[in-house]
Order: C-alpha cells, then sequence, then structure tokens
C-alpha cells in the first residue's frame, strides 16, 4: 500500500478509460463529470488495485450509455458522472451513469464471478467480482450497487481512511 491522492487517481483512471475506448471507437463519446471533495485526501491503498476497481467501474458506466445511445438515437446525452466524497472514517467514490440500468432480475448477480449480461467477447462478467475481492479483502472496504433504475446506475466504494 502507498500514501494516495484518491481525487488524482480517479481522475487518471478515468481518463485512461475514456481515452482508451475513444482510441478503440472514434465514434464513442460521452460527457464526463466530476466532483471531486478536496478534503477526500491521501490515503492507504493498493494504487494499481484500485485503479482497476475504478477501470471496470467506468468501463461498466461506458458501455451502459453506448448502449443506450444505440437506442435512443441523438436526443440522449450520454453522461458519466464521478464524485467523491470525505465521510467520518472512509472516502466513498461514486460511479454513476444515465445508462439503461440494471433490471431487479439481475440485481443480486452481478458480483458474482463470470456473471454477464454481455454479449459473447465483449464481456468475462469477472469486473465486479474481482472488484469486490479488491475493495473488501484487500481494503476492509465496501463496494455496492447504489441505485439503479430508468434514470441509470450508481456504485459507490468506501475506503477506509
Ligand atoms: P462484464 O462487464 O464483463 O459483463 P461485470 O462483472 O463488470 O462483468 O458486470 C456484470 C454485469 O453487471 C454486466 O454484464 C451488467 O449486466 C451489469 N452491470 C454492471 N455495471 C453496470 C452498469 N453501470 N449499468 C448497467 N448494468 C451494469
Ligand atoms: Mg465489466
Amino acid at each position: 500500500r502507498e500514501a494516495t491522492d484518491i481525487n488524482a487517481l480517479v481522475d487518471e483512471y478515468l481518463r485512461l478509460a475514456y481515452h482508451g475506448l475513444r482510441a478503440k471507437d472514434k465514434s464513442f463519446n460521452a460527457h464526463l463529470v466530476t466532483n471531486f471533495d478536496s478534503e477526500a485526501g491521501i490515503i492507504n491503498v493498493a494504487p494499481q488495485d484500485v485503479g482497476r476497481v475504478l477501470l471496470n467501474l467506468f468501463n461498466n458506466a461506458f458501455y451502459a450509455v453506448q448502449e443506450r445511445s444505440v437506442k435512443e438515437g441523438a436526443t440522449y446525452k450520454p453522461t458519466v458522472s464521478v464524485r467523491t466524497q470525505r465521510l467520518a472514517d472512509a472516502v466513498a467514490i461514486v460511479v454513476s451513469d444515465n445508462g439503461s440500468g440494471v433490471p431487479d432480475s439481475v440485481k443480486e448477480k452481478i458480483f458474482q464471478p463470470f456473471f454477464t449480461t454481455k454479449p459473447t467477447g465483449q464481456g468475462t462478467g469477472l469486473g465486479l467480482s474481482l472488484s469486490y475481492d479488491i475493495i473488501t479483502k484487500g481494503h476492509q472496504g465496501t463496494l455496492a450497487l447504489e441505485t439503479s433504475g430508468a434514470a441509470g446506475t450508481s456504485f459507490v466504494v468506501k475506503l477506509p481512511a
């Protein structure tokens, strides 16, 4: 573990995820909204592991808005928002998208290894299960689906500070 500036880490991986997708698909586009709590501060984490979790969450969010934009066309504004917040004894990172949401029938399965709703070749179903282990076992934090519905989806990571 290393003393890590959480806002800087989130910012770095958000750009990495976004530019990585745009490099593969020039037509990919999404609005990025960030809201960093200046009190988020420096916490002790394994930065590459937390970075991996962030990449998984961002890639899922970008996939969800991309999928919805194919269905809805030009009136839809694909948006991925990331917010950090300093809590009493933790830092929260909230990743939100305005994609199609997670159906109720699927909600309890998303953290299971190999569970995916994506076509073959587009998803391994390992992103959230690996992320869950990194955050809970590796950092004694929490990772949860905060909300999901017609307005989109939010995941929240809490890391002890
Ligand atoms: P993968 O992305 O390879 O499918 P994940 O473990 O990352 O595997 O996610 C598992 C499933 O959870 C996805 O296939 C999808 O059904 C659902 N999911 C995850 N994130 C989102 C999201 N932001 N919006 C809608 N569904 C999501
Ligand atoms: Mg994924």
